[in-house]
């Protein structure tokens, strides 16, 4: 198999956000340290010196960096400072947009201009739709539902969900053929695939590996994360109908609501300051990205409070207008992050370990074959 050799790829994942990679000098104290890196996958080394000798076609079939979880062991130990944890970090952003067929992800994590652009274009369409469509204000009650009509907002959910899963599906298509290109995944027998859907749908609720990363806690916040906009995720998407009514009542399905925003504004704002003090490894160094990120998070879930505290209060100017600001903050961060941006490692990553654990399987069973087979004695001549 020939391999094409690009001398300029280390510039061009840089861009991504990690410092000069050439600060590597391939000591391999990076892989010793990491409680993560096996038999299975050597890293972070040898994905870092892909990236230095310029393979991409190595680095493009790799599912090491979304096997790191970022602890920033091996960026305390690098004799060289070279930050090995910031460049396996920058490695899933490069890859993110090499997936993404669209190309707008790149566009996205190479300029701030566009994000922001992006995000504003977003926004100021989510607001011309309420300033052109809305349905009438009543003003002497609240009556979210006649300003905007529940079965209207859920339609427009449904059509959101599916496109955004459409782009990231399309996009984990092609990470699967990167990954599994030089497998031949046609010999692969299908059954290996569903047999590991298991573990596909337990890394993708638990993200259990970070267990193993040596930061109880922070994996036990992420889980607590997830738990959060996947109940908000429902209650918007699913559970609608239920979630927005009309009047200043309380209704037992808040309390969903409640868990969902408590988590969400709780975690997102102990990441925000964590990277403001940048006193652990992994919050020093932050991309721009990441602050979007968190940001919109927190603000989605304190806009999405408000509405309800507003609605509670019987104030019906501000609910509406904190409805569409809500909404407004919300679907940029959907539309961009889903399929595009950090949000998207909810799907790379459970991939990356079950693909992972497809090849084991198929070698495995390979291997017992082989061993199967009965031998065929040599004839003498
Ligand atoms: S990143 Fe640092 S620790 Fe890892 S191989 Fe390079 S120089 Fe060594
Ligand atoms: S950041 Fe942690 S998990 Fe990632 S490569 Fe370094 S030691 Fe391993």
């Amino acid at each position: 198999m020939s391999t094409t050799v690009d001398p300029g790829l280390h510039k061009e994942i840089g861009c991504f956000g990690c410092d000069d990679i050439t600060q590597c000098i391939n000591c391999g104290n990076c892989t010793a340290v990491c409680s993560l890196s096996g038999e299975d996958a050597v890293f972070p080394r040898k994905t870092i010196r892909y990236a230095q000798l310029g393979i991409k076609d190595r680095l493009m079939e790799s599912v090491e960096p979304w096997l790191c979880y970022y602890c920033g062991e091996c960026s305390e130990t690098c004799p060289r400072q070279a930050n090995p944890g910031e460049i396996m970090m920058t490695l899933r952003r490069w890859l993110t947009a090499q997936y993404d067929w669209t190309g707008l992800s790149k566009k996205l994590y190479l300029s701030k201009t566009w994000e922001v652009f992006a995000l504003a274009a977003l926004a100021a369409f989510v607001v011309a739709l309420f300033v052109f469509f809305h349905g009438p204000m009543v003003t002497d009650r609240v009556e979210l539902n006649t300003f905007a009509p529940v079965v209207w907002v859920e339609i427009g959910d449904w059509v959101m969900a599916l496109l955004l899963s459409s782009f990231l599906f399309t996009n984990v298509l092609r990470m699967h053929r990167y990954v599994m290109g030089s497998w031949l995944p046609s010999r692969i027998p299908f059954s290996i695939y569903l047999r590991e859907l298991k573990t596909l749908v337990l890394h993708a609720m638990t993200q259990k590996r970070w267990k193993d990363c040596d930061n109880l806690s922070r994996w036990i916040k992420h889980l607590l994360l997830v738990t959060g906009y996947v109940t908000m995720l429902l209650l918007i998407v699913v559970f609608l109908r239920w979630f927005q009514t009309d009047g200043s009542q309380w209704r037992p399905i808040d309390l969903l609501g409640y868990y969902a925003t408590g988590v969400l504004m709780f975690v997102t704002g102990e990441m925000i300051v964590s990277r403001l003090r940048r006193r652990e490894e992994i919050h020093k160094h932050s991309h721009s990205t990441d602050w979007i990120f968190l940001v919109l998070l927190f603000l989605t879930a304190l806009t999405g409070i408000l509405v309800h505290g507003l609605r509670l209060a019987g104030l019906p100017l501000p609910t509406y207008y904190m409805y569409v600001l809500h909404l407004a903050i919300a679907v940029p961060m959907l539309v961009i992050e889903v399929p595009f941006g950090k949000w998207s490692h909810l799907a790379y990553r459970p991939l990356a370990i079950y693909l992972t654990n497809v090849k084991k399987q198929f070698e495995h069973s390979s291997q017992t074959a082989n061993a199967a087979m009965p031998t065929v004695a040599s004839p003498n001549y």
